[in-house]
């Protein structure tokens, strides 16, 4: 498995932190176009409650998430200015440029990561995104969270899996990074599923009809699914409708998905944390440390058993 630490300290030579930042947009899934509750999970902050204010200038926002990992980050640190929240790209592009210039500008910023979803990818974005990879390094993190039309429709995803290939085969070509955010413990999914879709995500595909070649991801996140406050899936929890997993199931999963992952393909993430002032469930997942320290002796046992 090839983590992100790892490749960040190859590219860039040392220590990364990223900055959550807000890009002050909304989603398809938010403003009518598509639905008005968003995604079943989403919480009112459009899945990015560590970002800095959106009422904020970029540069002050630079300045503000500089201080939260300040703590952790000595004075040679570089980071990447990350819009995590709500749709990334969302928004018309002379806006867009803008904002992605400005949080580029900074010398300490060495790279722009952007999530965003794959419907909302034109063309005219995905040139602008290209450009700017020409100064420095973009990512684009698609939201996916599967690849199954049932847990899609379930949680209110809003664009079919062709529109995802789609969208990876014209980034790829412009020659920019992807990563592919996957929750784990979807309602109505099984281990089965969930390799499925990871398979799916870092493996290339060729289109049956059109032969055309959709590539494998750059990167991937895997995300246990959090049960938030004010969500439409609090509501089913609560109903009873929601099973959760325990973090000996979660771990176990991970140990099912990670052999999936190529060296190829950079893991950014194996758990996810959610806030913990929403977080319903499952409460196991607040403690991190906790979390982190087992699912790593569980895959450092796994090697270990595999080199043996
Ligand atoms: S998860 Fe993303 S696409 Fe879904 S409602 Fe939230 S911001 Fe919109």
């Amino acid at each position: 498995m090839r983590r992100l630490n790892e490749v960040l300290r190859e590219r860039f030579g040392g220590k990364v932190y990223r900055l959550s930042l807000s890009a002050d947009v909304t989603c398809p899934n938010r403003d009518g176009t598509l639905g008005t509750r968003g995604c079943i999970f989403c919480s009112a902050g459009g899945s990015g409650d560590f970002a800095a204010s959106a009422a904020l200038p970029i540069d002050r926002q630079i300045e503000e998430a500089k201080k939260r990992v300040a703590a952790k980050a000595g004075p040679d640190c570089r980071y990447i200015a990350y819009f995590q929240s709500f749709t990334g790209t969302y928004a018309p592009v002379p806006y867009l440029r803008k904002i992605f210039t400005e949080a580029m500008a900074p010398e300490e910023i060495c790279a722009l990561s952007v999530g965003t979803r794959p419907d909302c990818l034109g063309d005219d974005v995905v040139a602008l995104l290209s450009e700017l990879n020409r100064k420095k390094p973009v990512w684009v993190e698609l939201g996916l969270q599967t690849i199954h039309e049932r847990t899609a429709e379930y949680i209110r995803r809003g664009y079919p899996l062709a529109v995802y290939d789609d969208a990876v085969r014209r980034l790829k070509n412009a020659g920019l990074e992807v990563i592919v955010h996957v929750i784990l413990g979807l309602p109505g999914e099984t281990v089965e599923d969930m390799e499925e879709t990871v398979r799916y995500v870092v493996d290339p595909r060729t289109d049956p009809l059109t032969g055309m070649v959709r590539p494998a991801a750059d990167g991937i996140k895997l995300q246990l699914l959090h049960i938030l406050k004010g969500t439409d899936l609090a509501e089913e929890y609560l109903a009873g409708r929601v099973p959760v997993m325990t973090l000996e199931e979660y771990t176990a999963l991970l140990l099912r998905l990670v052999p999936l992952i190529p060296d190829t393909v950079t893991v950014h993430r194996l758990t996810g944390d959610g806030p913990k002032r929403l977080l319903l469930a499952p409460l196991w997942s607040a403690d991190k440390k906790r979390v982190m320290n087992t699912v790593e002796h569980a895959l450092r046992n796994t090697e270990r058993r595999i080199l043996l």
